[in-house]
């Protein structure tokens, strides 16, 4: 069992509900956003995800819509009373992005950012801690207590594979690291099966070894059109594959 990490007055990460977390890779724009806000609250998801700032690996890449990007989050989080995760990259964000998102992202290539970690630490609302893709799980560990250690202790842990020899998945999904995470930690977990893997076919299988491993939740990436997507559109589910992964998912018996 993990200590709950309360998001709002109705909704905790770590308790008996597996949490679906989805939403694109990026926020493109306006209309993207509403027709996928309206597409998850329909369904009945809670967390809205999107980053508006993207660390990209090539600097050339769309770097996503910074500001801007937060704006049009929190109006969709206003129009379909959704909570919103969204990743910070600069410490000095932290501050200008707090009453946009409801769950600060610290991201793969930050996990030992100590200066964003500290800052984090600082603010008052719950952090989604994802693994450094070359990061032990002694390491991360670690990473967390900087975030705990500024006073914040609402902190997720989230598994999103790391890199091995094998290059058939984007990174190899270490599912093992959630019962070790849950018992050294007492955090909640979830799984991110769209970076995890790298492919859309696997986002589902993924997801039901997360729920059967006994993860708290998993993070979806999902585009209303994932060809023309500005980022991630080759592991991101459109609608209909997305519908029918919730349905499979909510439908799994979750026995802890
Ligand atoms: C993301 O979730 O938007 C992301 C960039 O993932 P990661 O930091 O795990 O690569
Ligand atoms: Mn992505």
């Amino acid at each position: 069992m993990v200590d709950v990490v309360k998001i709002s007055d109705e909704l905790v990460i770590g308790g008996k509900e597996f949490i679906i977390i989805a939403g694109p890779c990026a926020v493109e724009s306006e209309e993207q956003m509403e027709s996928i806000g309206k597409f998850l609250s329909g369904l009945g998801i809670k967390i809205l995800r999107g980053g508006a700032f993207k660390p990209r690996t090539s600097p050339n890449a769309f770097q996503g819509l910074g500001m801007d990007g937060l704006k049009i989050l929190k109006d969709i989080r206003n129009r379909y009373n959704l909570k919103v995760v969204s990743e910070i990259m600069d410490p000095r964000d932290v501050e200008k992005a707090y009453e946009y998102i409801d769950i600060y992202q610290v991201g793969s290539r930050n996990m030992q950012n100590y200066s964003l970690l500290k800052e984090v630490g600082r603010a008052d609302k719950p952090i989604l801690l994802k693994r450094g893709m070359g990061a032990t799980i002694d390491e991360w560990v670690k990473a967390s207590e900087y975030i705990r250690i500024e006073g914040n202790d609402r902190i997720i842990f989230c598994e999103r594979g790391i890199r091995t020899f094998e290059d058939y998945t984007r990174n190899t999904l270490d599912l093992v690291s959630i019962p070790i995470i849950q018992s050294k930690t007492k955090c909640p977990i979830i799984v991110d099966p769209s970076h995890g893997t790298g492919r859309k076919e696997l986002v589902l299988p993924s997801s039901k070894a997360a729920l059967a491993i006994g993860a708290n939740g998993i993070m979806i990436e999902v585009h209303p059109n994932p060809e023309s997507a500005l980022s991630d559109g080759f592991q991101s589910l459109n609608f209909r594959e997305f519908a029918d992964l919730f349905e499979r998912i909510t439908n799994m018996e979750r026995v802890l």
